[in-house]
Formats: structure tokens, sequence, C-alpha cells
């Protein structure tokens, strides 16, 4: 069986490396020209870091990124409101970890050309379409596009995987019917500044004045992320692209957050420090009735784009990866592999991204302690990583 993953994205790569270590083979083909080291902090949650440790990757990721002990919410004065241990703090037996989306994105990549053989992510070339059904009884035909000469090329494989985030060629071409980009109204600048450490080095920080919000946490290197939200307009469908990687203006952001005062955290020199802002619409798309057909699916934000707010959108996209190796080694049929992986993961992931939508709805009308936990207990519970039933539950490892 040869499968093939469409996006060298976090969600593909280790989509890569789990059907691999499953006995598959995998090839990953990715539509940018060369994998540079885009974005910003992204944070790995306790399940993913556990996948990620069970396919031995877990010495490299302790060295790479920060390990984060605590969630503090604050008030924009720096007065604490709520505060609660997070990852091996909280009792998990993974960590969970803070690290720079392009160096965690690299990380994988070279695991993936060391294991599965330097050929196996091919970058400029684009999964333009794909056939299966009666005319392809053995697989499906897909069709790629070399970005460099503009040459289409067909390929056969056992099976398609749309890995390809969220504007996915492979969604579009599976759920025409999908629906657009939903905006919450919220933008969103991001960056990375060089600064001193902040509460206890170690820490994620949220601080909100209404419908201006910070969150900000160290991601190594001296390096602190920070991300500043602002709602600006009442959700609904979005008019403009929505890009990662769109440049953003220090002008449009600052005058928000200018007369912030959080004692160690200066946030209007964060802001300021910062060479490159990147501006993205906080965006998701409502919960897909089905994934894929056949020998096809989807996985990571092709299959379920969310809101950032619980920082689990790669985190999802490792479970994604190694639920979907493991169906597919237990099944003879591959598109019955496909099907059990998405019976598993699409209820599951949906619930994610409504609890994304109602948190970030929920922390601007929190205002005690309790109603805090009562969040952070309620999020946990409603996307199932509940820190016993994670120590607990078996390896997702194929067997
Ligand atoms: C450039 C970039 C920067 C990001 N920065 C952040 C960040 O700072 N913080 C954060 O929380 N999240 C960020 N994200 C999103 C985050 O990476 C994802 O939510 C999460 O990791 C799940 O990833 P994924 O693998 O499903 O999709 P993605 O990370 O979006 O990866 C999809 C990959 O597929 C490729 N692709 C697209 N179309 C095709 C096609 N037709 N054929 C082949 N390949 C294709 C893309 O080039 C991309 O490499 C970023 C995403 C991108 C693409």
């Amino acid at each position: 069986m040869t499968v093939l993953i469409a996006g060298a994205g976090i969600g593909g790569l280790t989509a890569a490396l789990s059907l691999h270590a499953a006995g598959i083979d995998a090839v990953v083909r990715e539509s940018a020209r060369e994998i540079r080291p885009l974005g910003v902090g992204i944070n790995l949650l306790p399940h993913a870091v556990r996948e990620l440790t069970e396919l031995g990757l877990g010495d490299q990721l302790a060295e790479l990124g920060v390990s984060i002990t605590e969630i503090v919410y604050a008030d924009p004065r720096g007065r604490q409101l709520f505060a609660e241990s997070r990852g091996l703090a909280q009792g998990y037996r993974w960590p969970q970890y803070a690290v720079h989306r392009g160096e965690l994105q690299h990380l994988l990549l070279a695991a993936v050309r060391e294991r599965l053989g330097a050929d196996a992510v091919r970058t400029g070339t684009r999964v333009v379409d794909f056939a299966q059904g009666p005319e392809e009884p053995a697989g499906v035909r897909v069709q790629l596009l070399d970005r460099d000469s503009g040459a289409l090329e067909e390929t056969r494989v056992s099976a398609l995987v749309g890995a390809d985030g969220l504007h996915s060629a492979v969604r579009r071409r599976l759920r025409p019917d999908g629906g657009p980009l939903l905006w919450s109204g919220i933008r969103m600048w991001r960056g990375v500044t060089r600064a001193e450490p902040f509460l206890a080095g170690c820490s994620m920080a949220i601080v909100r004045d209404g419908d201006v919000e910070l969150v900000a946490y160290p991601i190594g290197g001296d390096r602190i992320n920070w991300v500043a939200q602002v709602k600006v307009s009442e959700p609904g469908p979005l008019a403009e692209d929505a890009d990662w990687n769109r440049a953003g203006r220090l002008t449009d952001v600052l005058p928000y957050f200018e007369h912030w005062s959080l004692g160690r955290l200066d946030v209007p020199e964060l802001l300021s420090g910062c060479g490159q802002i990147l501006e993205y619409p906080m965006v998701d798309r409502e919960p897909l009735p089905a994934w894929g057909r056949g020998r096809v699916t989807l996985l990571g934000d092709a299959a379920h784009p969310m809101y950032p707010v619980g920082a689990n959108g790669a985190s999802q996209s490792v479970v994604d990866a190694r639920v979907l190796a493991r169906e597919l080694s237990a099944a003879d049929d591959p598109a019955v592999g496909l099907a059990r992986y998405e019976a598993l993961r699409r209820e599951a992931t949906a619930a994610v991204v409504l609890a994304n939508r109602e948190m970030s709805r929920t922390e601007a009308h929190s205002k005690s302690a309790e109603s805090f936990a009562r969040m952070t207990d309620t999020y946990r519970n409603a996307t199932g990583s509940d820190v016993a039933a994670l120590n607990a539950r078996p390896s997702l490892n194929a067997p």
C-alpha cells in the first residue's frame, strides 16, 4: 500500500511518520517550493506530545520547546485573576510544549527524510485533482502540478490524504458544499520578540480588557511569542482571504495596548520590539457531516480548521495522523481503514471546533476565578483531554 499525503505541514509530516512506523509506504507532496520556517509560536498539548514521543521524537521535542507549567489570566494592570497548572505540573505524564511552528515543522521534515528517504517529501508539487471509482478499482489516480515547469503529472496510489490546510484542494473536491470560512470578527496580530522571561519563565499569560486580548508565552532562545486579538466586527462569512503569513502593521495594533502595564511584561515594548508582525483573521469552518469518500480522506486543518484559542490545531492534527495510521494498518481494504479513522476522529474534532468557539465567547465575559475554572474544566471535558483519561488510555501505536 502507498499513501500519498497532500501537504507537508505538521499534520501531513506526522502522518508520514506514523504510516511509516505502521509499516505503510507514504509519500508527501507539498505545494510550497521550499519549506521555510514560517509562522510563530504554537502549543503542543500533552495528547500530541505523547504521540510524537511514541514516534521517537521526545528528546528532540524537549530540546526544541519550552515546557509550559502554568496558564495565568490577568487584567491589563497586571492583577492575576486566575492561574492553573499545565502539562506535567497538572498531572499529565507528558509535557505541554510551546514551540516555534517552523522549527517543529523542520524537526518533523528531517525525521521524515531520515526514516522514509530523501525523496519522500517533494516540494513545489501541488495536488490539483484525483479520481477514484469504477475507473480506478485498485486505488486513486492523483493529478499533480509541478509548479516550476507547469507540467501536470499523474500517479496511482492506494489512498490519498488531504493534509493541505485551511484552503484544502482535496476538501474542495470532496466536499464542494462544505461552506465558507467563518470569521469570528477577531483580528489577530502575531509576533515573536526577544525579551526577558516573565512570571515563572514557563508561563502562558492571557490578559484581557473587554474585546482586546493578549496571549504571550516563551518559545525558547529568549523569545516571547505573542498574539494580540481585537474583536472588530460581528461574526460571519469571511469576505477576504485568510493567510497565516500576511504582514501586519505595528500602527494598527499598538494603539489598543499603549496603556497596558503588566509589570515585568512590558506590552508596548513587546509589540514594538518585534521584527515582523503577522496578521490573520481568526477563522474556522462549520464541522462537516462527512470527510472522506472511498480511498480519499482529510486530516488536520483541511478537515477541521479551528480557532487557535484552545491551542489545539496542531495537536489535533497529530492525533489524526496517529489514528489514521493505526486504522489503515489494521484494515485489509484502505477504504475500510479510512472509514474507521473518520468515525473515530470526525465527531471528536468537531467537538474541539465548537469548544474553541464557545471559549472565545466565554472568555470575554468571565470575571471570577470560579468562572475561569469552570471554563477550563468544560474545555477539557468537551475536547477529551481529561488528565486521568489521557494517562490511562492505551497507546495509539499500530499493533
Ligand atoms: C505558513 C503557516 C503558518 C502558520 N502559523 C501558525 C502560527 O503561527 N500559529 C498557529 O497556531 N498556527 C499556525 N498555522 C496553522 C497550524 O500550522 C495548523 O493549524 C496546524 O499545525 C495543523 O496543520 P496542518 O498540517 O493540518 O495544516 P498546515 O499547517 O496549514 O499545512 C498544510 C500544508 O499543505 C500545503 N498545501 C496546501 N495546498 C496544497 C496542495 N494542493 N497540494 C500540496 N500541498 C498543499 C501547504 O503549503 C502547507 O504546507 C500556520 C499554518 C501555515 C500554513
